[in-house]
């Protein structure tokens, strides 16, 4: 008698979005399709199939409002905030009106229009040019199956609070909704085909902290339930059928990621400081009070970028003068006595508010972003610097601009600063009088004025995402160029060099807030090319400390030399590299 053939060992690779390693049984989720027919209507039916659709948009609003407390309990404010974009999308007047409209003059059955027009609104936002707003087309995908549920009254065809047993998940895509009511305990990871490190999705499973890897693009139609898998939500990787080699590797791998985690936790607590004694200052950057909590517990010293557009976008008005000090308040207050540097407005670019209907533009990263948007919309920009001077009078607050190409640029705005400090003093509200206002330094132009900069700028914060993309000419969201996107290239490190040379030149800090002072690998270049301080997600502290406390600030240096007269990014980057292994290898050994 033939046995049954074992199945052989399958590897699929995507986007790791949410730490850790699971194995177990498959579960496929394949969505049923809603059958949607067209049906015309008798006048006298239009008026009750109109009140079907308010009918169902209420039963779904109730059912978000449901989901969203439960998410707010059980996960905390940012993450419930999710739900804030379907409310909207549900509210709009646009959308709604127009398929009522089409309901009573055409005559038309609700589901048939209402989901022609969703679609057709999904379309244009997965057509768009920003980031932020493509992504919500799972948010506005997600709700317009709610409401279609509603309407053809399905029951939610993904209950997954009631597994049977523990699971891998696969579908093709898991939305915010569905994914905040999966079973901690018996979902033991998921993988989709379709979605990014930013999706709503991948932030939500890292918030539940259940191990996630997403753009595996067809792995839902490659595999079945009930395969037995193995998911690395460290290296973005889905193993079917994994063979006894593979699943030792798996184990090894897992026992040196616990015993790295563990010395990671235990300097938390401790201070940032060289092996030859040099302490460095490592700060995080943060998008919302909520992240305040992250920053303790990974031992950050206070934040180093506070990115304050995220108060801004995915919602109907823009947040007023008290609401924003309110937040940076309460972000000052919680992290007293370490500094908190809040950044004005960097709107624009990638990043982008929909209810203040920017036109497009053909280069929106050369275009009217950040500072050039703030002083040229001087209402919105005087209730942020309100804002930020009124939580000054904490005494730990420091504020910079983004993007600053020159000195007029920021003379312009701390003339505004000077008008409403008079202001405040005239109305009695207190203020921090010696707040320090720093610039970033993110633009080509802005390094080679740095010495201008310098004096009345009180410190300099690199921003080194866009001062790659801006002196590489090099997209920092084009994948097609990503390859010219290199931090080690000898022009950045030059770039990098000079804006330290004249911070120190004029007894100002230079810090570094772009990703690359949260990389492990590059720290050692940026503390030999004489940086002050570095700041990076909470969750990026703890490796980059570690990596420090075992750096000696002369091989830093070294490597600094190598780099500068080095015509190589990819020598560089090697030689960065091989630092790193040598003196913090468990840091890199939890790569396959
Ligand atoms: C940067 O450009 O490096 C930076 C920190 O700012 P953002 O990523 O918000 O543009
Ligand atoms: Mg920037």
């Amino acid at each position: 008698m033939a046995g049954r053939q074992p199945k052989g060992e399958r590897i699929f690779r995507g986007i790791a979005v949410s730490a850790g390693v699971c194995r177990g049984k498959i579960l496929v989720l394949h969505r049923t399709r809603h059958v949607i027919g067209r049906r015309e209507l008798t006048e006298a039916e239009v008026p009750g199939e109109v009140q079907r659709f308010e009918q169902a948009l209420v039963r779904t609003r109730h059912q978000i409002l449901e989901l969203q407390r439960k998410v707010m309990k059980e996960l905390g404010a940012n993450e419930a905030n999710i739900f804030d974009a379907h409310l909207l999308m549900l509210e709009d007047q646009v959308l709604v009106g127009e398929v009522i409209r089409a309901v009573r003059e055409q005559k038309l059955n609700a589901d048939y229009v209402f989901h022609s027009v969703a679609e057709r609104y999904a379309e244009a936002i997965a057509g768009a040019n920003d980031e932020y707003l493509r992504e919500r087309t799972a948010d506005l995908r997600d709700l317009t199956v709610r409401v279609l549920d509603n309407l053809l009254d399905v029951k939610d065809q993904f209950d997954l609070r009631h597994l049977a047993e523990p699971r891998i998940l696969i579908s093709h895509d898991l939305s915010p909704s569905t994914t905040a009511q999966l079973d901690r305990k018996l979902t033991l990871g998921f993988a989709t085909d379709i979605g990014g490190q930013t999706s709503h999705t991948a932030i939500m499973a890292r918030s539940l902290g259940i191990p996630a890897v997403v753009g595996l693009h067809d792995i839902s139609h490659e595999l079945d339930s009930d395969d037995y898998g193995l998911l690395d939500g460290y290296n973005g990787v889905v193993i079917v059928n994994p063979t006894d080699q593979t699943l030792f590797e798996y184990g090894q791998l897992l026992k040196r990621r616990a015993s790295l985690d563990e010395k990671l936790h235990e300097i938390e607590t401790q201070p940032a400081i060289t092996l030859d004694g040099t302490p460095i200052r490592l700060s995080a950057n943060i998008e919302n009070p909520g992240d305040v909590e992250a920053v303790r517990t990974h031992g950050a010293e206070g934040v180093g970028l506070f990115r304050t557009e995220f108060l801004f976008l995915n919602r109907a008005q823009l947040p007023d003068e008290e609401e924003q000090y309110r937040a940076y308040h309460e972000v000052a207050a919680a992290l007293k006595p370490h500094p908190v540097v809040i950044r004005t407005l960097d709107l624009g670019g990638d990043k982008f508010a929909s209810h203040l209907q920017l036109a497009q533009e053909l280069n929106p990263f050369l275009g009217w972003r950040a500072i050039r948007f703030c002083l040229q919309q001087p209402e919105m920009f005087r209730r942020q610097l309100r804002a930020i001077l009124r939580a000054s009078a904490e005494g730990n607050v420091k504020m910079m601009y983004p993007m600053i190409s020159g000195l007029d640029e920021l003379n312009q705005a701390n003339a505004l600063v000077g008008q409403y400090r008079a202001e405040l003093r005239a109305e009695g509200k207190p203020f921090d009088d010696k707040m320090e206002i720093g610039v970033m330094i993110e633009i080509p132009s802005a390094v080679l004025v740095a010495n201008s900069l310098a004096g009345p700028a009180k410190f300099f914060s690199i921003g080194s995402n866009d001062l790659i993309q801006y002196a590489l000419a090099a997209d920092r969201t084009n994948e097609k160029v990503s390859h010219l996107y290199e931090p080690t290239h000898p022009a950045i490190v030059r770039l990098i060099k000079m804006t330290v040379d004249a911070a120190h030149e004029h007894g100002i800090h230079a810090a570094v807030c772009g990703e690359m002072a949260g990389d492990p690998v590059l720290v050692p270049l940026l503390l030999g090319l004489g940086v002050d301080e570095l700041s990076t997600a909470p969750t990026g502290i703890a490796p980059v400390k570690y990596l420090i406390r075992r750096l000696k600030l002369e091989e830093a240096r070294a490597l600094a030399a190598f780099a500068l007269q080095s015509s190589s990014p990819a020598e560089t980057l090697n030689r960065c590299q091989t630092l790193a292994r040598e003196i913090a290898p468990s840091l890199f050994e939890s790569k396959i």
